[in-house]
């Protein structure tokens, strides 16, 4: 029996081979007798998965040798603190606020510097982006924030910005959460990139950071050891005990990933399915989707029921015909599709089918 498929902005859908792979070596992990899950971090077993899932992810995404890739613990919330603590040496930063994730960044990050709000898009409900030309950057700022992908507004931007270019210094940091290895990165505008594992890449509890060299080396004293990047990268994410599971997972992940034909591939099936949901929500008057075309995400597609009272029923519905999850984020309301790496085109040709069939029922 196929499983159903699961819209979930996070946790979310996994590969199905990874899981059924994880399934077949749970309690032996290629004859050592072992479950990942028992093993010694330190141990020759792990020490081999763990190097597999870094080269794979370097490979995946062209990471240059002078960025560091960090598996750590924490999620994006806490890189919220953590960055600041990493990178501001108790000075200032400026955001981008763009959505629901970077307001949270923003806010958390004035415990421990001063924060520059330099554009914000909340007067439009962030649906929209504003203008990298409008960005009112400040001098002397240690890093940039933006949130590339907002998960709850839908919001993406869809190429980073090219902070010299808007006459910055500062290094970039972006939140990648929600489209991490949905696409390519260009490393040369980024400082540093983190994102939790749970949307795009394995389990929640192992969060990714990708952070470039040279920013190294200057946490503020009261920054915890566990969460100090230098500390981290010197000791190849093992200055404590890595989440060795879930680096695991990631793995496998990756490794499908590259059987797919890696990053440049998923990419073109990503704007395929967006496209396709896009494109039925455009061209129906019952579903509405409220995000400007020019930063619509391809990951996390918000999108709105006319007639809000038929919710309940859409997502009963929806259920009943194996699409989990797509109740929208609570804040705001509706329904939300997320359709990461893992959620086939199949997936997302139900989901309009269930939409068309739902329309010309209530319509
Ligand atoms: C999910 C998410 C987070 C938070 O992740 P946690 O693992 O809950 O800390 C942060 N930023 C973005 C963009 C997200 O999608």
């Amino acid at each position: 029996m196929s499983r159903p498929f699961n819209f979930s902005a996070g946790p979310a859908v996994l590969p199905e081979e990874v899981l059924e792979r994880a399934a077949a070596e749970m309690l032996d992990w290629h004859g050592s007798g072992m479950s990942v899950m028992e093993m010694s971090h330190r141990g020759k077993e792990f020490i081999s998965i763990y190097e597999a899932a870094e080269a794979d992810l370097r490979e995946l995404l062209a990471v240059p040798k002078d960025f560091s890739i960090l598996f750590m613990q924490g999620g994006g919330i806490a890189e919220n603190a953590v960055v600041p603590l990493n990178l501001s040496r108790g000075e200032s930063a400026d955001f981008v606020v763009t959505g629901a994730w970077s307001e949270r960044s923003q806010k958390e990050a004035r415990k421990y510097c001063t924060v520059n709000v330099a554009a914000s898009s909340a007067d439009t409900g962030y649906t929209t982006l504003p203008d990298a030309a409008s960005w009112q950057l400040s001098r002397g700022a240690r890093y940039v924030h933006v949130c590339s992908n907002e998960t709850v507004h839908g919001v993406e931007m869809h190429e980073l910005p090219d902070l010299k270019a808007l006459g910055s210094e500062a290094p970039l940091v972006a939140d990648i959460s929600s489209h991490m290895l949905s696409r390519p990165v260009d490393w040369s505008r980024v400082g540093l990139a983190f994102g939790g594992a749970q949307k795009n890449v394995g389990p929640a509890g192992v969060t990714l950071v990708f952070v470039r060299q040279e920013l190294l080396g200057h946490a503020l004293a009261h920054c915890p050891s566990a969460f100090d990047y230098k500390i981290v990268s010197d000791n190849q994410s093992m200055y404590n005990t890595p989440p060795t599971y879930g680096i695991y997972i990631a793995g496998l992940t990756f490794q499908w990933l590259k059987a797919q034909g890696g990053v440049g591939a998923i990419e073109q099936r990503n704007i395929a399915k967006a496209n396709l949901l896009y494109d039925f929500i455009d061209s129906s008057d019952f579903y509405v989707s409220r995000v400007a075309k020019n930063c619509r995400s391809r990951m996390n597609i918000p999108f709105f029921l006319a007639d809000e009272k038929l919710n309940e029923s859409f997502l009963a519905q929806a259920k009943a015909r194996g699409l989990l999850q797509l109740k929208g984020y609570k804040t705001l309301g509706g329904m939300r599709a997320s359709l990461y790496n893992a959620m086939p085109l199949a997936g997302v040709e139900a989901l309009v089918g269930h939409m068309r069939d739902f329309e010309q029922k209530h319509a």
